[in-house]
């Protein structure tokens, strides 16, 4: 879909992450999902009178690696901060967060645009700070529950400036910062499950503007696919008010999924007023150089260097080792495969063209169904002659549904390329015997015949006649 060609979006994305670690940021409470409500919880999480933060350096650390990774400046010095407001699911009636000196400022993320080529988008600061309760509605009549299982998970916020220029663009930077903290492994980074969250900041402006636009903020935007949708329509209804000679106002907006839409939900004057001032019961966090400098040891190889790497290593286009390193997994999945086969090249098509093909929106899924040295055996026995690439497919499709080996089904199947002359010969005589029509076509000069011979012949042998053996033995019978 494309915008009025007069105009330019502008975008922005905060980007809160659930940090994962073991206990919660001021608490010792765990972080499991999917406990009972509020068993995970403390005097802290449910804020009684009298209770004291303790930081959890944990954190504190994934952020510093996450700041290290996106380049940024991490602040020696930084404080966290009260932001106050009124939530049932908030019981203290503020979050601790950090607001005047954020732990990490001046990052950037590269991205590919949709004109083929890079830009930087510029992050502007990542910021720790607790997550808040859920209120639980369904199924209850005339009152909310509040399960504060999640108050007090440790959050980072990330920052984008209004670097990013269409919806495909925002998409691309949520897939990189995605792909980055599940290679550091400091969050999951599942939308769906919401331990990776993203509201969108959208305006537009027509192009040589350089001023920005009023910006709308869209919520509840809980897939990749849903923020790129969700900005387009945005982008749309801002430039149809403009046209229409109205004015926007500043607003929260909520995507609606269903209607494909977005709806006001708050305007600018009832934003809240966070009242925000220094924590009192938190010194300021001060970061030593030794601290900094072994996190930034302990960095993994990120994406970008791997994408390289996996060009020069394995002769790889840039297109498959951008792919094969968009996450983690799967890069780890591709490199136990290529290790274990002759041709790289060949693992890298099996690993992006068949696996990935099952598991589009989840490329983590890969590992929980074939295990990478079963794919491995798998084409190890292409390279072998014993089955071809054809068969290899079905027997990659049955290893998992069955979770069965490669060659458990092979044997079982009675799958094995045949490689005995004798019986080829036989069915290449067999299939001529059938055909006197098309042998004497042959023969008269239709030779392109051949291809209808080879398909018979491997149709009698089901597929398992090895090709080159076909094609040789029917030449020289057709040859008369
Ligand atoms: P707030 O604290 O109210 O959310 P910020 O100034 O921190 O406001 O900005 C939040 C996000 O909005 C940032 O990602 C920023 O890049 C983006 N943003 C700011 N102004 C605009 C604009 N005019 N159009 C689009 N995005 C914007
Ligand atoms: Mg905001
Ligand atoms: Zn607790």
């Amino acid at each position: 879909m494309a915008i009025d060609p007069h105009y330019e979006m502008v975008i922005g994305l905060e980007v809160h992450a659930q940090m994962l670690t073991r206990s919660k940021l001021f608490c010792g409470c765990p972080t499991r999902f999917g406990a009972g409500a509020n068993r995970q919880i403390c005097p802290v999480c449910a804020a009684f009178p009298g209770v004291l933060p303790v930081l959890n350096h944990e954190a504190v650390d994934m952020a510093i690696k996450t700041g290290l990774a996106i380049e940024g400046r991490i602040n020696r010095l930084s404080e966290f901060s009260r932001k106050n407001y009124f939530y049932p699911d908030l019981p203290a009636g503020y979050q601790i967060s950090q607001y005047e000196l954020p732990l990490v400022e001046q990052g950037g993320i590269w991205i590919d645009t949709d004109a083929g080529s890079r830009k930087r988008i510029g992050i502007t600061r990542i910021h720790i700070e607790v997550d808040a309760g859920k209120s639980l509605h369904e199924g209850i009549v005339g009152a909310s529950w509040v399960d504060l299982n999640r108050t007090g998970i440790p959050l980072m916020e990330v920052v984008s400036e209004p670097d990013l220029r269409s919806a495909a663009e925002a998409g691309e930077y949520l897939k990189r910062l995605r792909a980055m903290v599940r290679y550091l492994g400091v969050c999951d980074g599942n939308m769906e499950e919401g331990s990776l969250r993203c509201d969108a900041n959208v305006s537009v402006r027509r192009h040589g503007d350089s001023r920005l636009g009023t910006r709308c903020e869209l919520k509840n935007l809980n897939s990749i696919r849903h923020v790129m949708r969700a900005i387009e329509y945005e982008a749309e209804r801002q430039i149809d008010l403009l046209e229409s000679g109205q004015t926007i106002r500043q607003e929260t907006r909520l995507w609606d999924v269903n209607q494909g839409l977005t709806r006001s939900m708050r305007g600018k004057e009832e934003a809240h007023d966070y009242r925000y001032f220094p924590e009192p019961d938190l010194p300021p966090l001060r970061l030593s150089e030794e601290r900094i400098e072994s996190l930034r040891q302990q960095l993994p190889e990120l994406p970008e260097a791997r994408c390289r790497r996996f060009m020069s290593q394995y002769s790889l286009s840039d297109y498959d080792a951008a792919v094969l390193t968009a996450s983690r997994d799967v890069a780890d999945y591709y490199e136990q495969v290529a290790g274990a086969v002759a041709s790289a090249k060949m693992a890298a098509n099996w690993v992006t063209g068949e696996l990935l093909a099952w598991f589009n929106d989840d490329p983590d899924q890969t590992k929980r169904s074939i295990p990478a040295l079963h794919l491995a055996r798998l084409l190890q026995m292409i390279q072998n002659g014993v089955i071809s690439g054809k068969i290899a497919k079905d027997v990659l499709a049955r290893m998992y549904t069955s979770a069965q080996t490669a060659e458990a089904i092979v044997e079982q199947l009675g799958l094995q390329q045949m490689t005995d002359t004798a019986a080829i010969e036989a069915a290449v005589q067999a299939v001529l015997q059938a055909s006197p029509d098309e042998l004497s076509r042959y023969r008269a000069g239709q030779t392109k015949l051949l291809a209808f011979f080879v398909g018979q012949v491997m149709k009698a042998t089901r597929g398992k006649a090895n090709p080159t053996q076909v094609n040789e033995l029917l030449q020289r019978y057709l040859a008369g």
